[in-house]
């Protein structure tokens, strides 16, 4: 199950954020201060997968979805096919 994990750039919270869906779209937000300016920390989790089908990386994208927030949502390549 991918794992990211974040860091606020607000408050420098660190945080993991668990994706059960890949396709679900979730509101990544620093659950100390609520801060959305978030800085993806590169984890052992995410070179294993890596390191998986056809050497992509799964992305994680981001757009807003309502006025004062943004949704994000990861992309794992292979897993639509
Ligand atoms: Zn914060």
């Amino acid at each position: 199950m991918p794992i990211f994990e974040f860091r606020c750039l607000q408050c420098g919270n660190l945080f993991e954020k668990l994706f059960i869906n890949p396709k679900e779209e979730v509101e990544l937000k620093c659950p100390e201060c609520g801060s959305e300016s978030l800085d993806r920390v590169i984890s052992k989790a995410n070179a294993v997968m890596g390191s998986g089908k056809g050497g992509k990386k799964p992305r994680l994208t981001s757009k807003s979805c309502s006025p004062g927030s943004s949704c994000h949502t990861l992309e794992i390549p292979g897993a639509g096919d």
